[in-house]
């Protein structure tokens, strides 16, 4: 792992900047995560690498579904598994959601490693791993992009994709699955087409969901539906846009000359 020095201003992103691009090394990310990451920290330099109210909101929701479904599953990839591992476990055994290894680009060996590093931060069962003659599909998505295990994301009624592509989220949606994400980019199809979109730093997101979910768990099922009632997934992420206009422009003023 390559040395940041901790007084570094940007010691946090740095980090993990090296934290994936080890993880590529180690067979955990695809190298299109790289580039997926890199996306994603332009984004989170407009949040000011912070959480905004709004998507504690968005969590809140995310949970609450969590917590009503009947089977939910949160699924991982070679970022997510990298960047919040423990956070995503523990949300697992806070809400009873399964684990699911679902990769776009997935590799036995990817799978196993992944796998490895869920075991290490504690989870008991883990799904989508090795499934061979065993595989569901996705319908409408073509090759290895659509397996996954018949006993987690094919049969959830609620799917968390922390980080997920915008054909498998609509090809989701389609299948009748209500669909949580994170996603930095609040106009991304992702975002657009999922039922709740979380806009922020999956390691912020998946932290905060865990102390969301140990208050919100001893909820009855009336309360968690009423903080779904009048959710409005298309406004949060106008306010997530918006919080981003305004955070670009007051930054500017401070970063920029006037004349
Ligand atoms: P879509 O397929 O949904 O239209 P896209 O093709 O533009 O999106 P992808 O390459 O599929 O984008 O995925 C990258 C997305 O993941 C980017 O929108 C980026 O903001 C988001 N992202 C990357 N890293 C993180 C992170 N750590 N936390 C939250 N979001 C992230
Ligand atoms: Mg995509």
């Amino acid at each position: 792992m390559t040395e940041i020095p901790p007084d570094h201003p940007r010691y946090l992103s740095l980090k993990e900047r090296h934290g994936i691009i080890d993880g590529m090394h180690q067979k955990i990310v695809a190298e299109a995560g790289l580039i997926a990451h890199g996306r994603g920290e332009a984004f989170d330099y407009l949040l000011g690498e912070k959480t905004p109210d709004y998507a504690l909101e968005q969590e809140k929701a995310a949970v609450a579904h969590l917590l009503l479904a009947k089977n939910s599953v949160i699924s991982i990839n070679g970022n997510v598994a990298i960047l919040c591992p423990d956070s995503l476990v523990q949300l697992a055994e806070e809400t009873g959601a399964k684990l699911e290894v679902n990769l776009f680009y997935r590799t036995v060996e990817r799978e196993q490693n992944i796998k490895q590093i869920l075991l290490d931060a504690g989870a008991k069962e883990i799904l989508g791993v090795e499934l061979g003659e065993t595989a569901a599909t996705i319908p409408e998505i073509t090759h290895n992009r659509r397996i996954v295990d018949p006993e987690g994301i094919f049969k959830a009624d609620v799917v968390f994709v922390p980080l997920e592509d915008g054909d498998r989220t609509m090809a989701l949606r389609k299948m009748g699955k209500i669909v949580l994400c994170v996603d930095l980019n609040p106009l991304s199809r992702t975002s657009v087409w999922s039922n709740v979109t979380i806009v922020n730093h999956v390691r912020r997101a998946a932290q905060e969901m865990v102390d969301i979910a140990k208050e919100l768990k001893n909820l009855s099922r009336e309360k968690l539906s009423e903080i779904l009632d009048n959710y409005d997934n298309n406004s949060m992420l106008k306010d997530s846009v918006k919080y981003m206009a305004e955070r670009l422009l007051t930054l500017s003023q401070e970063k920029l000359q006037e004349g």
